[in-house]
């Protein structure tokens, strides 16, 4: 039996009343290990000893805050392959892949280090004599943080770092089928010093865990990233608290290529975007949007080369695509490969590589038509929809037409298409000869329509979401 992974509770590593199993999706008959899994109680005990510690927490100012943000992200960076490697294991994504995501999570601990001590208010005089006026942020308190597992380490630094800077206290709940990381993470903000009670793990369910989280009422706010129907259902739920909520969910991202693109450029830009990390990206290029002049020899190349990547074990050397993430969502994605071929497309690829674990070769859907399913809703695999199109107007009505609007992305060679899409996209995110995936973590991240609600995420303007504002009017007398 191998060691039970616990709960961090009031600076407590605790048990919890179920236990889950955490296993390699490129070999499911590699346990990695036992986790707790906890329950209503586990959240009620975690969100009061947040609400006991959030107050001394804010109150010791931001200096505290700063160090310790910067001291979790050096320990980040000094066990970055021991993490890098637990992520590739749970969740597949390549090792490269996987590193790359640990270090940006270092990166943004250490960007709010710094943003911990930028906290502006503003002064304005009152339109009554000898008033001042102050606007000042507050944190909002207790915040209950629910993560997937696409992005094991990257979302949870996101969320955790600016909550923490901030002056809040934090309840965490990472996705089930990747418990390691977020584990490996909490024993690192316990390790740095963190006080006990400011930062709580707990794991679980989504229907245990993450339903009490959203109706505790002692948590003022949840920041959610996942699927549109969780989502919805948070948002609803939320309501009966009259929590904030900030919710990331998902895409169907277009990437447009028109006639004047340079093909390679355009062809690396569309391999990143719709098949590294296996496809599973909330800012993947599915939806391909190609003028009919460069259409063929775009798919032409773009065809050899998604069938050269090498699919293959997340931490095998030489692997460029790792498993899909788990059987069910291998039996979706193998749905919706045969759904492309029943509305009409030709498809290339998509077919389940069996070996030891959950494999599936990238595919293309050609000949879509924007109406189709396949064309609408996010697979979260590695499969992309190419729709041909006339022009630039006809790109454009496609790639806006989808209840999603995270990312979308242009090649084109013509200054003239590549800034009247950046206007005319309804998207939070538009990338100009880049992949539709791959951001910095400096700036505001999120979308419009279907994909995002509530404050953005990242950058300076996370403090839209983890503070609320506080309007002070002082008479001198
Ligand atoms: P999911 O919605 O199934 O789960 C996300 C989290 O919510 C998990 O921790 C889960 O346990 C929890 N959860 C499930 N039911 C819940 C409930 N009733 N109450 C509270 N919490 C609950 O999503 P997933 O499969 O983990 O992730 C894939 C989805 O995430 C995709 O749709 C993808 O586009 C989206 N995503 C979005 C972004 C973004 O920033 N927009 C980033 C990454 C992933």
């Amino acid at each position: 039996m191998s060691e039970l992974h616990l709960n961090l509770i009031a600076g407590q590593w605790v048990g919890a009343e179920d236990t889950s199993e955490n296993r390699n999706p490129s070999d499911p008959s590699d346990l990695i290990g036992v986790y707790a899994s906890g329950g209503a109680d586990d959240v009620a005990r975690a969100a009061a000893a947040a609400a006991a510690a959030q107050s001394p927490w804010f109150e010791g100012g931001p200096q505290p805050r700063a160090d310790l943000l910067d001291r979790i992200a050096s320990m980040i960076e000094a066990r970055a392959q021991e993490i890098g490697t637990m992520l590739a294991r749970e969740e597949g994504k390549i090792l490269p892949e996987a590193l790359a995501e640990t270090r940006r999570a270092a990166q943004i601990f250490r960007f709010y280090a710094g943003e911990a001590l930028r906290v502006a208010g503003e002064a304005l005089p009152s339109v009554r004599p000898q008033v001042d006026i102050e606007i000042l942020r507050a944190p909002l308190g207790v915040v209950g943080l629910i993560t997937p597992w696409n992005f094991p380490i990257a979302i949870p630094a996101w969320k955790i770092a600016p909550a923490l800077a901030y002056g809040n206290a934090v309840v965490f709940k990472p996705a089930d089928l990747t418990p390691g990381t977020a584990h490996l993470l909490a024993q690192i903000i316990h390790q740095a010093g963190c006080p006990a009670g400011v930062f709580n793990l707990v794991m679980g369910s989504g229907a245990r865990v993450g339903a009490a989280l959203v109706a505790d009422p002692q948590i003022s706010g949840i920041s959610f990233t996942g699927s549109v129907p969780t989502g919805r259902g948070i948002a609803r739920a939320a309501a009966e608290t009259m929590k904030k909520v900030q919710l990331e969910m998902g895409g169907k991202n277009p990437m447009v290529v028109l006639d004047d693109a340079d093909l390679p450029l355009a062809v690396a830009a569309c391999l990143n975007g719709a098949f590294f990390s296996t496809g599973q990206r909330c800012t993947a290029s599915s939806r391909l949007i190609v003028q009919a002049g460069i259409h063929d020899a775009f798919v032409a190349e773009l065809s050899r080369q998604m069938q050269a990547l090498r699919v293959g074990p997340a931490l095998a050397e030489g692997s460029q695509i790792g498993p899909v993430v788990s059987a069910a969502q291998l039996q979706g994605n193998l749905r919706y490969v045969a759904l492309a071929r029943d509305e009409g497309c030709t498809v290339i690829g998509g077919d389940a590589l069996g070996g030891t674990g959950y494999f599936q070769s990238p595919a293309l859907f050609l000949g879509a038509d924007p109406a189709m399913r396949v064309a609408q809703e996010e697979i979260f695999g590695p499969c992309a929809a190419v729709i041909k199109v006339d022009d630039f107007d006809q790109a454009l009505t496609v790639a806006n037409d989808s209840a999603f609007g995270l990312s979308a992305g242009i090649c084109t060679g013509s200054l003239r298409h590549a800034r009247a899409f950046k206007h005319g996209v309804k998207a939070g995110m538009v990338m100009v000869n880049l992949p539709t995936a791959g951001v910095d973590y400096h700036v505001p991240f999120g979308g419009t329509k279907g994909s995002s609600h509530g404050a953005r995420e990242q950058g300076r303007h996370a403090v839209e979401f983890y503070t609320t504002v506080k309007t002070s009017y002082s008479y001198a007398g």
